[in-house]
């Protein structure tokens, strides 16, 4: 028999919540000169002197947002960090604090806890954000996890969905669609580990994209990139539900149309294999996956020798006439209307 580690089980009935907070928080530090109090009062005091504060929340659900059966929870940590604060790059801006809002039931033990804040504990450094409050609770069923993220930048810094122009160019960093087929791996495996239990998967030939689903990271170097290139974008935003679903956010919000070309997508090696191997359509997996976390923005047309040469950017289309609609060019040069279908309705299909 293997020893599982993992085996002490602490019960959170034990610590109680004060315990339990103390548990979690007595060994977290703040750097940010902006933190004048965290965690330990009734709230934090943030001083952001002559800069705008951003801020952005998301919530996490247990079987709706994240699978613990393949989700370890430092992962599952590290991401709900990730999430929060490419929203707040997105922005333009620079994250600075989060609070960390927890709801667990009596199923999990005090070491499961460790873990989870293990991995914010590690995010947060890796970010450079301070941890300055949250709350405690216990839940009927299963886990809730919300992390509120503050930021800060200049005003004339900040990038809103809504600045596009119509002749714009449409930018996207990094490569798209890994993280979902990530999902489909880990979801392939965990089906074969119900029927033989003994089976040890190979995972190699996934690595990247199980890393895109499990250890997302977000754009951290990418305001400083634009920075350096004195390149503002017009609009900007993260790919958290789907190239598809950002690009029409972006058009709505900015009343404009887009030709995206199927050709310039990017996409990783290793999404192009996987796909065969699932018998899926890569380009629909680039842009209806999501959970990419990479940043899609759109520059004026005159700044495109600013990145043209810079292997974090690819040109994947341009604005239009909001008249002209949205739409996907094909390798076949066939235009076809770009749907929203985003994250959810993938998973239906
Ligand atoms: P209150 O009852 O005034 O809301 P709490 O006892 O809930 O205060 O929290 C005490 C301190 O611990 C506060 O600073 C709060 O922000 C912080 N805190 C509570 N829960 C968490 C958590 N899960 N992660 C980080 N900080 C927390
Ligand atoms: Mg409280």
């Amino acid at each position: 028999m293997i020893e599982d580690k993992n085996q002490q089980r602490t019960s959170l009935g034990n610590l109680g919540e004060f315990g339990l907070i103390e548990h979690l928080t007595h060994d977290i530090t703040t750097a940010q000169p902006g933190t004048l109090k965290g965690i330990g009062d009734d709230g934090a005091v943030l001083d952001f002197k002559d800069k705008k504060i951003v801020v952005s929340t998301d919530l996490l659900v247990e079987g709706v947002h994240f699978d613990l059966a393949y989700m370890p929870l430092k992962h599952l940590g590290y991401k709900a960090v990730v999430v929060n604060v490419s929203d707040i790059y997105a922005m333009n801006a620079k994250p600075t604090q989060i609070t960390v809002s927890i709801a667990v039931s009596n199923r999990f033990p005090v070491e499961a806890l460790d873990e989870l804040y293990d991995g914010i504990k590690l995010a947060a450094k890796s970010y450079g954000v301070d941890i300055v409050g949250g709350d405690t609770t216990s839940s009927q069923k299963g886990m809730i996890l919300s992390i509120t993220a503050l930021g800060e930048a200049n005003a004339e810094d900040i990038t809103y969905r809504s600045g596009a122009g119509e002749t714009d160019l449409l930018v996207v960093t990094g490569d798209v669609g890994a993280a979902y087929m990530g999902l489909k791996v880990l979801e392939r495996e965990k089906e074969v580990f119900v029927v033989n239990p003994q089976n040890q998967p190979d995972l190699d030939a996934y690595s990247y994209l199980i890393e895109r689903q499990l250890k997302p990271e977000a754009r951290q170097d990418i305001n400083g990139i634009l920075k350096a290139l004195e390149l503002k974008p017009t609009a900007m935003i993260d790919v958290s539900d789907g190239l598809s679903s950002e690009i029409i956010h972006l058009c709505r919000q900015s009343g404009v149309g887009c030709n995206l070309y199927e050709e310039k997508i990017p996409v990783d090696p290793q999404l192009i294999n996987v796909c065969e191997e699932f018998n899926i359509d890569i380009t629909t997996v680039a842009i209806n996956g999501g959970e990419d976390y990479e940043l899609l923005f759109t520059i004026a047309m005159e700044d495109f020798e600013k990145i043209k040469a810079n292997p974090n950017f690819t040109v994947i289309g341009h604005m239009t006439q909001e008249s002209e609609g949205i739409h996907l060019i094909t390798r076949a040069n066939t235009k076809i209307p770009l749907k929203a279908r985003g994250w959810n309705a993938l998973q239906e299909e």
